[in-house]
């Protein structure tokens, strides 16, 4: 049982009992209690097993008694019942762009669409269009949703598969017929979506640890399994596979199985020409290879060195060049979790975030950070609750206020003053100038109008990097991994225009993210283009994302010099030209 496994339910609950018409009160109780869950401080999950819930603040008596049956038993009666009113492909709908609760309620009740496949034929036949509250646009829109969502159906985010995935590590881990273990394939490559999972590990007992993969918590379906592998879905979809081999082959089938194939290929073609054959699980000889064979290789740098290659960070196994620069000693020196100092990008409950400034500055100290630039949106995003000027002043103030705390307490620490404002649709902004002159820097974004051409989505983003008060540009393509596609804009004449103005671009490391794209950094850091990994936090625990954003950075070829909030406090200070705190 997980928290995640928790908050859905609830969440699921308050869907189904919208979709019966129920009490809107009873509804907002499961909602209320779903987030309350998710941000709680300790280990819900012990609590609700124990049913010691009494006085969290946000889940009452009934939601309580459901969250101890739940937790303890694995199951809700409640919930199953709830479900059991209608068709499982129903649930399907829930996982289409654009069509809420609401929505799906008045496609089931008037029209008997029950599953995606009756959807489309409702939207193809026109009946849609037809129905009140949704029109031919709405139709149109829905139908392109269908469309996304099948061409990314077995696709994951790669941060929606990293708890899943250390779960499963750790179990195998802790096995003790496990000699190593490593989750392989793109997940280790940091792709920003996968298909499946590798797991790869070294055992003496391969059985044992099959048996322990297939019969793991979050297991809903065995596909295969032998001797040495397996394959299962997990509850969520996700597809992982488990290939046990043995200690000496370890170090060759983490390299074959991490990829990708055309790293591989180029890997392959490096052994024949010094006379080796490569494959899964070893280095052998090339028939009439007069060579000896190598010791066993301990790890994957001593195959690399063999090959003559400096070791290649499984990020950069794309064969974009990684393998010409270890052969010459010329791999760049990526980056890594402990060069951060800061970040830029960052919410709070002065707009959509859900903590205040002071819990933010808090969690980025924890986390032993130097300082926390919050960005919260400006007042066009008003969707999200943005800030005018005179809500944004006092946010300024407020923050003068908190670091003279900090400067007192002797802390070095500092949330620097920005915004996240919009980049309204002509290419200004959407404060003036003398405001922004006051802040200590400013994210530029785009959050509407995201339908223009490409020539005028380019000038407009364009314009906005040529301002003078803009520090950096925030999520550059608008993408929602699996959701939404990037909007059409020139991303090279962009990175020109930033190069030209010194203009930071930023990697928004939020999972959903992950924008700019990790194939463009190359480009963009030969121009000179600096980079600012940010998080776009929008609740303390999203300040990690942090670290995966790292991980997607060094996939960008990214060094520590490239990435500004590498930068310590003092030098952050300099580089923005703070005024000392007073
Ligand atoms: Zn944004
Ligand atoms: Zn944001």
């Amino acid at each position: 049982m997980t928290r995640e496994t928790l908050v859905e339910t609830l969440e699921e609950i308050a869907l189904l009992l919208e979709l019966k018409g129920e009490n809107p009160f009873k509804i907002r109780a499961y909602r209320g209690g779903a987030e309350t869950v998710r941000q709680f401080p300790g280990d819900i999950v012990q609590k609700a097993k124990e049913g010691d819930l009494k006085g969290i603040k946000g889940i009452g008596d009934a939601l309580q008694q459901k969250l101890h049956e739940l937790a303890s038993t694995g199951t809700l009666g409640y919930y199953e019942n709830l479900r059991a009113e209608f068709p499982d492909t129903l649930f399907e709908l829930f996982r289409i762009q654009g069509l809420g609760p609401k929505k799906i309620k008045a496609v089931y009740e008037s029209l008997g669409v029950d599953s995606i496949s009756s959807l489309r034929e409702a939207c193809e036949s026109g009946k849609i269009a037809e129905l009140s509250g949704f029109g031919k646009k709405t139709a149109e829109k829905i139908l392109e949703a269908i469309e996304f969502r099948e061409k990314n159906a077995d696709r994951f985010r790669l941060g929606d598969v990293e708890a899943p995935v250390r779960e499963i590590l750790d179990r195998l881990k802790s096995n003790p017929a496990c000699l190593r273990a490593e989750a392989a394939g793109s997940y280790r490559r940091a792709k920003e979506t996968v298909h499946d999972v590798d797991f790869l590990a070294a055992s003496n007992e391969p059985e044992e640890l099959i048996e322990d993969f297939v019969s793991g918590e979050g297991v809903a379906q065995i596909i295969a399994k032998g001797g040495t592998k397996a394959s299962v879905y997990l509850e969520n979809g996700l597809q992982c596979d488990l290939r046990v081999v043995k200690n000496e082959e370890y170090a060759c089938a983490l390299a074959y199985f991490t990829g990708s194939k055309e790293h591989n290929v180029a890997m392959r073609a490096r052994a024949l020409e010094r006379g080796y054959t490569l494959n899964e699980y070893r280095l052998g000889l090339k028939e009439g290879s007069e060579k000896e064979l190598p010791p066993v290789f301990e790890d994957e740098s001593q195959l690399y060195d063999f090959l003559g290659m400096e070791f290649v960070p499984p990020e950069l196994r794309e064969n974009t060049g990684e393998v010409e620069a270890a052969a010459e000693g010329d791999l760049p020196r990526l980056i890594e979790v402990e060069n951060l100092r800061g970040t830029f990008h960052n919410h709070t409950v002065a707009s959509d975030g859900k903590n205040t400034l002071q819990e933010m500055g808090d969690a980025a100290i924890e986390l032993g950070l130097q300082y926390l630039g919050i960005a919260d949106h400006s007042k066009s995003s008003f969707q999200a609750n943005g800030l005018d000027e005179s809500r944004l002043r006092e946010q300024i103030a407020e923050i003068r206020e908190l670091n003279r705390g900090y400067a007192e307490a002797g802390t070095t620490f500092r949330i620097l003053a920005g915004n996240e404002v919009d980049i309204l649709k002509d290419g200004s902004l959407d404060f003036d100038d003398e405001l922004l002159g006051e802040l200590d820097y400013t994210v530029a974004s785009v959050h509407n109008a995201m339908t223009l051409s490409e020539e005028k989505m380019t000038e407009r983003i364009i314009r906005a990097v040529e301002h003078p008060e803009v520090t950096m540009l925030g999520h550059l393509t608008g993408r929602l991994l699996l959701e939404r596609d990037p909007y059409a804009v020139n991303v090279p004449a962009v990175i020109e225009a930033c190069a030209e103005t010194g203009t930071i671009i930023e990697l928004n490391c939020n999972p959903w993210r992950l924008d700019l794209d990790w194939r463009w950094w190359k480009m963009a850091t030969e121009s000179g283009v600096k980079c600012a990994i940010n998080p776009d936090a929008h609740r303390i625990d999203h300040l990690e994302f942090l670290w995966f954003g790292v991980r997607l950075a060094r996939k960008g070829w990214l060094t520590r010099a490239d990435v500004v909030n590498t930068k310590s406090l003092a030098e952050i200070e300099e580089f923005l030209e703070l005024d000392p705190i007073a």
